[in-house]
C-alpha cells in the first residue's frame, strides 16, 4: 500500500506560484524529535496542509495516536490517546540550512525554512508532546509501588504498608468534616 513514512512535505510547486500543498502519513513505533521519544501503541496517524499567503506560508496539521506513559503510581505503561493540532507561520529562506523560529515586527512567531523538502518531524512531535497529558494513571483505584521494597501493591501485598493507615487517616477527615 501506498503508505508513507516520512515526515515531509514538498513545498517546491507553491514556492513558485501562490497555492496550496497537503500530505499525510504515519508513524510507527515512537514519534521522535531531537531527544524527545514518545513510544506509541499502534500508529500514529498526521497530515499537513501548507497554504501561500503573500510571502509566507500558514502549515496547518494535526496528528492522532496513543502514546504509551508510565502510570503516576505503579509505573506500568499506560496508553494515552492524544489528538493534537497545530498551525504555523513559515517563511522560506534558501540560505537557511535549519529550521529556525524567529519573531517577525508584528510579534508572531514564523518558522524559516530553507529546504523546499519541509521536514515536519518537529512540528508533529511538539504538537504531540504538547497535548499528552502531564501524568497518567493505570487506573483510578491504582494502589502504586510499596515504599519499601518496591512491589505493585496491585499484585502482591508484601506486608510493608500498614493495613489501617490510611483507613486511620481517613477517619480523621470524617471527622473534620463532621465539624465544619
Ligand atoms: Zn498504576
Ligand atoms: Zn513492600
Amino acid at each position: 500500500m501506498d503508505v508513507r513514512e516520512i515526515q515531509s512535505i514538498n513545498l517546491a510547486k507553491i514556492l513558485k506560484e501562490p497555492g496550496s500543498a497537503s500530505a499525510d502519513g504515519i508513524i510507527r513505533e515512537a514519534i521522535e524529535a531531537g531527544e524527545a521519544r514518545f513510544p506509541l501503541e499502534g500508529e500514529a496517524e498526521w497530515s499537513v496542509t501548507v497554504s501561500s499567503a503573500g510571502d509566507e506560508y500558514w502549515l496547518s496539521g494535526e496528528v492522532h495516536g496513543t502514546v504509551m506513559m508510565e502510570c503516576r503510581r505503579c509505573l506500568k505503561p499506560t496508553p494515552q490517546r492524544v489528538d493534537a493540532y497545530f498551525q504555523h507561520l513559515l517563511e522560506y529562506h534558501p540560505e537557511v540550512e535549519k529550521l529556525t523560529l524567529v519573531e517577525n515586527e508584528d510579534d508572531e512567531d514564523v518558522y524559516h525554512f530553507g529546504e523546499p523538502d519541509l521536514d515536519l518531524s518537529f512540528f508533529i512531535a511538539q504538537a504531540f508532546s504538547l497535548a499528552m497529558p502531564y501524568t497518567a494513571l493505570c487506573n483510578d483505584a491504582c494502589k502504586g509501588l510499596c515504599p519499601v521494597c518496591g512491589a505493585d501493591l496491585n499484585v502482591t501485598d508484601c506486608g510493608h504498608v500498614q493495613a489501617d493507615a490510611v483507613p486511620g487517616a481517613l477517619a480523621e477527615l470524617g471527622k473534620f468534616l463532621d465539624e465544619v
